[in-house]
C-alpha cells in the first residue's frame, strides 16, 4: 500500500535526513517507525504526503507515484495526526472534526453527521463535546479529536507523528489501547512515528527501528525485542523499559492457542512424511517425539522467558502447561500470542 523505493532526502543545508530507504507497508498494516530524535522519522512520514519532497527515489501509494499526484488532493486522501494536534482554536470540536469532509465539498449536514459519528468512535460524546472549543478540552481529549478529524473522510492511509506524545503516561496508555481497538475496526494502513520503543511494540504489527537516516531492522515486535538484527538495535532495545514489561507480564490462558491433540498432530504430519521436511515439520516432529522434549513453559511464566524460548527453538510455537504439572498441556503460545499479550492494557505495571 505504501512503498518506499531507495528514497534519500538531503535538506538544503546538506543534512542527509533519510538515506537510501526502501520498505513496504501492506494494506491494513500498522507500522511503527521508532528511533532517537533526529534520525529521520518525521522526514520519512512527510515525504508520503509531500510536505517534504525526496531528493532521490520514489514513494508509491497504492501503486501510484505520489510525486505525480497534486499535493493538496493527496493530503485530503491521507489522514494526518501530529503531536501538537493543530486544531483550529476558533472552531468547535464538531467543525474541527468535519474539516476534511468540508474541504472535499460534502454537504454541511452530512459532514457534521460524519463528524459526530467519529467523535463517538473515539469516545467523545458529540452532544457533550461537539460544541466546545479546543481550549475547553483536556490534552487527551484534544488528541482524540485529532484522531477523529484524521479519520473523518475515511482515508485509506493514516500518518501519525508522535500522536500520543503530549499527554501524561496514564492517558497515553489509555489512548493507545483505544486506538488499537479503533484500528481493529477501521483497519487503516498506518505509519506511526514514535521515539518510545514500548509504544512501537504495543501498537505495531511491524516495527522499523531507525538508526541515522536508515532502517536497522524492519520486523515484528517479537523479533525486534528477541532477536535484534544489529548491535545498535540491541542497544536501543536494551535501553528501553519495553523489555521490563515483557519481564513482568505473565503468560495467561487468553494468550494461548488450543493445543493440537496428539491424534491431530499425527494426521497432520504423516501424509507429508515424504515431503521437503521444512522447519515446521521438524518442529511438529519434535513436539510429538518423546525422545526430544519440545520447548514448554508453565502458565504464569514471563513473556520474556516465553519469547526467549520461542526464538531459541525457532519452532513457531511452544507448549504451555499447568504450573507444577508438565503433563497437563493447556495450549500453545506463538509469537503472535506474545504480541497479543503485549498489547493487553496493563496500566498497573507501566508505573513500575
Ligand atoms: P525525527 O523525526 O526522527 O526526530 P527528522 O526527520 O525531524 O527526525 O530530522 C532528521 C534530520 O534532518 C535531523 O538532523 C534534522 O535536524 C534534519 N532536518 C529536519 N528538517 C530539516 C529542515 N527543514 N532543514 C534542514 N534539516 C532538517
Ligand atoms: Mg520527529
Amino acid at each position: 500500500m505504501i512503498r518506499f523505493e531507495k528514497v534519500t532526502k538531503r535538506y538544503a543545508d546538506g543534512t542527509t535526513a533519510v538515506d537510501d530507504l526502501s520498505f513496504e507497508v501492506a494494506e491494513g498494516e500498522l507500522v511503527t517507525l521508532v528511533g532517537p530524535s533526529g534520525c529521520g522519522k518525521t522526514t520519512t512520514m512527510k515525504m508520503v504526503n509531500r510536505l517534504v519532497e525526496p531528493t532521490e527515489g520514489r514513494i508509491l501509494l497504492g501503486g501510484e507515484d505520489v510525486s505525480a499526484v497534486d499535493p493538496v488532493r493527496l493530503r485530503r486522501t491521507i489522514g494526518y495526526v501530529i503531536q501538537q494536534v493543530g486544531l483550529f482554536p476558533h472552531r468547535t470540536v464538531l467543525d474541527n472534526t468535519a474539516t476534511v469532509p468540508a474541504l472535499l465539498g460534502w454537504k454541511k449536514a452530512r459532514a457534521r453527521e460524519r463528524a459526530a459519528e467519529l467523535l463517538d468512535l473515539v469516545g467523545l460524546d458529540p452532544a457533550v463535546f461537539g460544541h466546545r472549543y479546543p481550549e475547553q478540552l483536556s490534552g487527551g481529549q484534544r488528541q482524540r479529536v485529532g484522531v477523529a478529524r484524521a479519520l473523518a473522510a475515511d482515508p485509506p492511509v493514516l500518518l501519525m507523528d508522535e500522536p500520543f506524545g503530549a499527554v501524561d503516561p496514564v492517558v497515553r496508555e489509555r489512548l493507545q489501547s483505544e486506538f488499537l481497538h479503533l484500528q481493529a475496526t477501521v483497519r487503516k494502513t498506518v505509519l506511526l512515528v514514535t521515539h518510545d520503543l514500548e509504544e512501537a511494540v504495543r501498537l505495531g504489527d511491524r516495527i522499523a527501528v531507525y538508526g541515522q537516516g536508515r532502517i536497522e531492522q524492519f520486523d515484528t515486535p517479537a523479533r525486534v525485542l528477541g532477536a535484534p538484527a544489529t548491535p545498535y538495535v540491541a542497544d536501543f532495545v536494551g535501553a528501553d523499559r519495553g523489555l521490563k514489561r515483557l519481564a513482568v507480564t505473565p503468560v495467561t490462558e487468553a494468550d494461548l492457542e488450543t493445543a493440537p491433540r496428539a491424534g491431530d498432530a499425527a494426521t497432520e504430519t504423516a501424509p507429508r512424511a515424504g515431503g521437503s521436511g521444512g522447519s515446521a515439520e521438524a518442529a511438529a516432529d519434535a513436539a510429538t517425539s518423546p525422545a526430544d522434549p519440545s520447548p514448554a513453559l508453565p502458565l504464569g511464566a514471563s513473556l520474556k522467558d516465553a519469547l526467549a524460548l520461542l526464538l531459541q527453538h525457532d519452532a513457531g510455537r511452544i507448549a504451555v502447561h499447568a504450573p507444577g504439572d508438565p503433563d497437563r498441556v493447556l495450549g500453545s503460545l506463538t509469537t503472535d500470542g506474545v504480541h497479543r499479550a503485549l498489547r493487553r492494557a496493563r496500566p498497573e505495571l507501566s508505573s513500575r
